[in-house]
């Protein structure tokens, strides 16, 4: 399932996307059809960051085996964490930019 633009209602093909800027911590993208800009919600934005957060974390806790008894949960966590960012990024809702 692709994102759909708010606007248009036509599907989002992330290789039609050619201008991108960045503003704090939140990405908008001007869909090439009708020239709209839009961006992810900004709650799941930062939902999608924070699950992204938590694989790099508890890989990375992983890898250097700290906490080694807890490798079980973090791999859980981790691994949750990067489910929800996957969601958010297939199903989230996008807005237009005001
Ligand atoms: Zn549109």
């Amino acid at each position: 399932m692709k994102p759909t633009c708010p606007s248009c209602q036509n599907k989002i093909n992330s290789t039609d996307i050619k201008n991108t800027i960045k503003k704090g911590m939140f990405f908008e993208v001007e869909y090439p059809y009708c020239q709209t800009w839009i961006r992810l919600n900004k709650t799941l934005e930062v939902l999608k960051k924070l699950g992204v957060s938590l694989l790099l974390i508890t890989s990375l806790l992983n890898i250097f085996s700290i906490k080694s008894e807890y490798s079980l949960v973090f791999s859980t966590v981790g691994f949750v964490g990067i489910i929800i960012a996957i969601i958010i990024t297939f199903f989230g809702k996008h807005e237009t930019v005001k």
